[in-house]
């Protein structure tokens, strides 16, 4: 079983934030991640709220984040990354098992994130990645000459619509309500770019064979329901957070988020936790600036553990940096 300080669950803002803190300090670790890095934080349009990053793409901003966590010295702080879903969590050996391996650390920082939220409708399991998409950014290149309903009613499902209307011949946005809760402008733009706006509408049912090639929709305040022909389905109804693993490994929640003290540590010692799933403000520099508490209140721990264990800090400036980081700033 590989072995390292520190392992970060969630390679979003908060946990590539946790990383840059705890391998600057000299802990070695190493960053899971179920899917892709910078988590929703990739999936996010203009990105125009991040101090320092002028307004533009939230996948830019998320690979210029990676890069500083995974490059090594000077550009970046040395930490590891591997593409790997963390599938159980023992929490009083920290022990972390992997779908392809096994690791065991001496503290552990969780930042899962959330989860997308689903419609909960027939056959929405059966379509994902079949003509069902959750946000449109990862597979808009898919939308070329098609037909997409995009399902939901505020400014990021509004954006999702936009940039789909880029691609597809056609766009359908439906909406429970009998109006969007997106700032007026976003309004008038999908009207401008010709997105159709179905207001008190539901999807209650997909249907297809191999992909998505109907969906049912209800006016719910007519009752008039029919089924059109659809090619791609776009959910965007918000997110949920993602405490799985957490609850898994018994953890103590508050209310639908994993419980952190003053310290960022859950309930169980040596195991942090920061970002979405602790309940922070949904924005990237909320998770980001938790990511960074989570990682110096661990990074603390650690040196306190060592104390108690009477060891040295060998190489290291101050029981804090490592050497490497002290030559470069000199
Ligand atoms: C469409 C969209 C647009 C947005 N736009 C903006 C914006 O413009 N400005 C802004 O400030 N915020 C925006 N946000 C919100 C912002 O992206 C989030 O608040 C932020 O990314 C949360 O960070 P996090 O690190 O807590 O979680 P996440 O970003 O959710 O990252 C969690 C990561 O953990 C990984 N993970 C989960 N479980 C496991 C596991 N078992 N093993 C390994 N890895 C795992 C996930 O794959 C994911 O990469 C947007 C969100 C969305 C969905």
């Amino acid at each position: 079983m590989e072995e390292r300080d520190v392992i970060i669950i969630g390679g979003g803002p908060a946990g590539l934030s946790a990383a840059i803190f705890t391998q600057l300090d000299g802990w070695s670790t190493l960053v899971l991640e179920a899917s892709w890095t910078g988590g929703q934080g990739a999936i996010a349009y203009t990105v125009s709220n991040y101090p320092g990053f002028l307004p533009g793409d939230g996948a830019l901003l998320m690979e210029t984040m990676q890069k500083q966590v995974t490059s090594p010295p000077p550009l970046g702080v040395g930490a590891e990354l591997r593409y790997e879903r963390a599938v159980s969590l023992r929490a009083e050996d920290k022990v972390v098992t992997t779908e392809k391996s096994e690791y065991k650390a001496q503290v552990i920082i969780l930042a899962t994130g959330s989860i997308m939220q689903k419609l909960g409708v027939p056959g929405e399991e059966r379509f994902v990645s079949k003509g069902i998409s959750y946000y449109a950014k990862r597979d808009v290149s898919q939308f070329s000459g098609k037909r997409v309903l995009v399902v939901g009613g505020g400014n990021t499902t509004a954006k999702s619509a936009l940039l789909a209307k880029t691609m597809a011949s056609e766009v359908i946005l439906v909406h429970r309500r009998e109006s969007l809760r997106t700032y007026p402008i976003m309004t008038r733009r999908l009207q401008k770019e010709g997105v159709q706006i179905w207001y008190n509408t539901e999807l209650t049912e997909i249907k297809g064979g191999n992909q998505v090639e109907t969906a049912v929709v209800i006016n719910n305040k007519t009752g008039e329901q029919k089924e059109i022909k659809i090619d791609w389905i776009v959910i965007c109804v918000g997110t949920e957070p993602n405490t799985k693993l957490a609850q898994e490994a018994g953890l103590v929640m508050k209310g639908a988020f994993v419980k952190i003290d003053g310290k960022m540590m859950t309930s169980k010692a040596g195991i942090f936790a920061c970002g979405e799933i602790t309940g922070s403000e949904r924005h990237l520099i909320t998770a980001a600036s938790e990511g960074a508490s989570a990682g110096m209140a661990a990074s603390e721990y650690l040196a306190l553990e060592k104390v108690k264990r009477g060891e040295m800090f060998e190489g290291a400036k101050n029981g804090k940096y490592a050497d490497e980081y002290m030559a470069m700033l000199h």
